[in-house]
């Protein structure tokens, strides 16, 4: 069966053994996208009958993750444990509640979230937000000195990213310009960063760097970077290293622990589907939380009394021992692990949505998963191929020609669910406006990106058929200068029911 056809999509899907998950999430149906209101009705949305309404082709969990149908029901309790047992609900069990007393609610996500990252549950605390969590873990892990105290980062790191590492440079009195280390590609014709480039750049500022930080997975190339080779090569020249996972966190399979990285943070809002700004996520290897009881001798004039060693921080009091957080009495005794880096109480709101998308996780495996994710964006990059191979015929028969490139590795393993589609110059806009209007969801990032992520606990091998067939019409409007800056578009493309790859 010729693979670039609605039939083979479907028989695909049909053959899935993770196809099902779709049902945990509420896909946004393409009336909904296109109305004004929330509702159709005055109804409530679950009573409203939005089911029958034809879904989007949603492809942004990368950027905002569709909600669990679960999300809702959990946060109902939620709601309704305030409502009915006002500060109680810190600590009494409730029978008929699927939550646990708030006071745990950040305990009760982190073996869940510790198994998606590879981590000992003790490595992982939910916590803060990502950006709030890079600046944490930077204060307690870059530590420059006289020799060494300069960050290597990405040349286009994530713009927060950029700000914060900055910002350490500068709160520590040093100049940016020359404390900041910055990787860029090798040529103006490539967008990624290879690892025999990265570590060559690590081996070249190696006396000197303090810190290196890069992301799992690229927010804009959608490239994944080796993390166990480039976190084993910096280390052993001394450099501490994190890890931005913000793109990588439910997405590719990860071993933190084993991979012997210092440290990392994510947010949840991207493939972990806990609604956009929820917590965050934090990573600090065993070796950094450990917490020592040490009784000094008696004649160093210590009196005996217990002191503790651990890692310093910025501390606050929900990262204190559960025994002293409510004993009000000012000594500072870490929770040995990632939860001693805790300052506050968490959002339970937050927390609940975060449960809720790890209920859905827990039906599967991160391995499962990244091995439909692989198969799923392979088949987006085959259609995507075949599309520029037309585009390239059209060219040398009448003109238009190619409309875009493929900027993410073609590598299955240098790359997560997203691919990044480089548009021809001046396309973008009537591109996108096309996309909107057929009800495919997609994000651009600027100049000239398109990027489109398979997730693989909803998307499924139709919607990646239905993307490239409407983004293949896209193209077309596009070049001829329809679509974009205001101009009307047709939508709908009824009348082509069959594979794009059998128009000809
Ligand atoms: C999404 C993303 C962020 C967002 O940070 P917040 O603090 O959650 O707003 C930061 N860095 C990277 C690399 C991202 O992809």
């Amino acid at each position: 069966m010729d693979i670039f056809t609605e039939a083979y999509a479907t028989q695909q899907d049909s053959q899935d053994p993770l196809t099902h998950l779709r049902s945990n999430f509420l896909i946004p149906s393409k009336a909904d996208l296109a109305r004004k209101t929330l509702h159709p009705s005055a109804a409530p949305r679950e009573e409203a009958g939005q089911q029958d309404e034809e879904a989007s082709i949603y492809l942004c969990g990368n950027s905002l993750g569709l909600q669990p149908t679960l999300t809702r029901k959990y946060m109902q309790q939620y709601l309704d444990t305030w409502a009915a047992k006002g500060v109680y609900g810190h600590f009494k069990d409730i029978e008929d509640s699927s939550l646990v007393p708030w006071l745990h609610v950040d305990d009760d996500c982190v073996p869940e979230m510790a198994k998606i990252v590879g981590a000992l549950p003790d490595e992982v605390a939910v916590m803060q937000t990502l950006t709030a969590n890079l600046h944490l873990m930077m204060a307690s892990f870059y530590r420059p000195t006289k020799e060494r105290y300069k960050i290597i980062l990405e040349g286009k790191a994530f713009p927060s990213d950029h700000y914060a590492i900055e910002s350490h440079i500068r709160y520590h009195n040093l100049d940016p310009s020359e404390a900041m280390l910055l990787i860029s590609p090798d040529n103006s014709n490539t967008y990624t960063l290879s690892t025999p480039q990265i570590l060559s750049f690590i081996d070249a500022h190696a006396p000197t760097t303090a810190l290196l930080l890069l992301p799992g997975v690229q927010f804009y190339t959608g490239q994944s970077f080796d993390i166990p080779a480039i976190t084993a090569h910096a280390r052993s020249k001394g450099i501490t290293v994190g890890w931005d996972l913000a793109h990588a966190a439910g997405n590719v399979a990860l071993k933190l622990h084993d991979w012997d990285v210092d440290f990392a943070a994510w947010c949840t809002y991207k493939y972990l589907n806990c609604g956009p700004g929820a917590i965050g996520g934090c990573f600090v290897h065993e070796r950094h939380g450990k917490v020592k009881q040490k009784t000094p001798p008696k004649e160093s004039g210590g009196g005996g009394e217990p002191m503790i060693e651990y890692r310093p921080r910025l501390a606050g009091w929900w990262g204190s021992s559960k025994s002293s957080r409510f004993a009000m009495t000012n000594s500072f005794v870490p929770i040995p692990g990632a939860a001693g880096f805790q300052l506050s109480n968490p959002s339970v709101a937050d927390t609940t949505a975060l449960r809720a998308s790890l209920d859905v996780f827990k039906l599967t495996s991160m391995e499962a998963l990244r091995g439909r994710s692989v198969k799923l964006t392979g088949y987006l990059q085959e259609s995507l191929d075949r599309l520029a191979e037309e585009q390239d015929k059209e060219q040398e028969q009448e003109g238009g020609g190619r409309c875009f490139s493929i900027i993410t590795p073609r590598e299955p393993e240098q790359r997560g669910a997203q691919i990044s589609v480089l548009l021809k110059s001046g396309l973008l806009d009537a591109v996108m406006e096309s996309l909107e209007a057929a009800g495919v969801v997609v994000d651009e990032r600027r100049p000239g990106v398109i990027r489109v992520a398979p997730a693989p606990l909803y998307n499924t091998y139709k919607d990646v058929y239905m993307f490239v067939k409407e983004f293949r019409l896209a193209c077309q409007r596009a070049v001829r200068g329809e679509g974009g800056q205001g101009g009307s578009v047709m939508v709908g493309g009824g009348k082509e029911d069959k594979g794009w790859s059998e128009i000809k």
